[in-house]
């Protein structure tokens, strides 16, 4: 069974699911650190509690719940996170007001 201890988590839960060659294709593309044509990158925070694996970059105002970092590609670009672009929306459900990040897609209750 092909299994690179350096496939990002996403990647291997999504390999049962796929049928062998699509498998071998997938795996290829990422231990090439390619995915239809664009390059994987991994942003992490300072402490590492946070990571991501993207092909765009991430938001400017996401940050670490634990450290308060922004996620960047190398331990010494780290800047202060910027201020998260608040919208405010009604959900579909509930009619509820919340407030929502354009940037990142964050979540919050509307502040009373
Ligand atoms: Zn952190
Ligand atoms: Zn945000």
């Amino acid at each position: 069974m092909l299994s690179p201890p350096n496939l990002p988590g996403p990647y291997r839960l999504l390999l049962p699911l796929l049928p062998p060659r699509r498998c071998l294709r997938l795996l290829t593309l990422v231990g090439f650190g390619e995915l239809n044509g664009e390059v994987m990158q991994l942003y992490r925070c300072k402490c590492g509690k946070s990571t991501s694996w993207t092909t765009m970059g991430v938001p400017p105002c996401l940050a670490c719940p634990e450290c308060g970092s922004d996620l960047s590609q190398s331990p010494t670009s780290h800047k202060d996170p910027a201020p998260h672009e608040w919208i405010k929306r009604y959900d579909s459900h509930t009619g509820e007001p919340y407030e929502l990040c354009q940037a990142c897609l964050q979540r919050k209750p509307v502040p009373q």
